[in-house]
C-alpha cells in the first residue's frame, strides 16, 4: 500500500467562521464540500483542536469563505497559524463583513461565501463531521478557487526564501508550515493542518 495515494486527492481551502456568545473566530479548513443538491447541504470536517470547532458545535451555524488564488500567505497565517483560544482573530481585522446570519465572512482573497446551519454532527474522534443546510450564499469574485495544490506551489513561501535568518527549520510535509528552533518538540502539532511532529522534515 502506498500512503502517498492520499496526496492525489484534491481539496479546496476555506476560512471557516463561527460565533457564540459574542465571541467570533475563524480557522482554515480544506474539508468543505457539497453533499446533496436538493436540499442543498454541505459537509465540513473540523479538527477538535480548533477553537472554531467549539463555536460551530455550540452555535450550530457557520460560514465558509472560499479562498481564491489571489489569497495572500498572510491570510493563511492569520487564520491558520494562531489559535482563536488565545487571539481574537477579528480584533482589528478589516477584510471581513457580517452576513445575514450575523457571522463574519472574509472579503479579501475569497471568491464566495456560504452560510449554513448544522443539521447533524458525527463524532469522528479527532474531528467532528458537520452536515449543514445552506441558508445563504454570495459570489464575491470570479478569481479561481485556490486548491491545496495551488497553495503549495504558489502561495506558501518557498523554503529557500524563508530560511534567511539562519535558525534551523522544520517543515510540515503536509501543509508547508515552517517551525523555527533547534529541536522540534516530539509532541508538536502543526498549527495549520494539525498533523504531528512525525510529519515534519528538517530543512
Ligand atoms: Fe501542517
Amino acid at each position: 500500500m502506498d500512503n502517498k495515494a492520499m496526496y492525489q486527492l484534491t481539496y479546496g481551502l476555506f476560512v471557516l467562521t463561527s460565533c457564540q456568545d459574542g465571541r467570533d473566530s475563524g480557522c482554515i479548513i480544506n474539508t468543505a464540500g457539497q453533499v446533496t443538491a436538493d436540499p442543498n447541504r454541505i459537509s465540513i470536517a473540523v479538527n477538535k483542536a480548533n477553537f472554531t470547532h467549539d463555536l460551530v458545535k455550540a452555535s450550530g451555524k457557520f460560514n465558509i469563505s472560499i479562498l481564491s488564488e489571489d489569497a495572500s500567505f498572510d491570510t493563511f497565517k492569520h487564520f491558520g497559524f494562531q489559535s482563536g483560544r488565545t487571539v481574537d482573530k477579528f480584533d482589528g481585522y478589516a477584510s471581513c463583513k457580517r452576513s445575514k446570519n450575523g457571522l463574519y465572512y472574509v472579503t479579501e482573497g475569497t471568491n464566495a461565501y456560504i452560510s449554513a446551519a448544522v443539521q447533524q454532527s458525527i463524532d469522528l474522534g479527532s474531528h467532528t463531521l458537520f452536515i449543514a443546510a445552506v441558508e445563504d450564499m454570495e459570489v464575491l469574485s470570479h478569481i479561481s478557487s485556490a486548491t491545496y495544490g495551488y497553495y503549495q506551489k504558489h502561495i506558501k513561501p518557498s523554503p529557500e526564501k524563508s530560511q534567511a535568518n539562519g535558525k534551523p527549520q522544520w517543515r510540515c510535509t503536509v501543509c508547508g508550515y515552517i517551525y523555527e528552533g533547534e529541536e522540534l518538540p516530539a509532541d508538536f502539532i502543526c498549527p495549520l493542518c494539525k498533523h504531528p511532529a512525525s510529519d515534519f522534515e528538517k530543512l
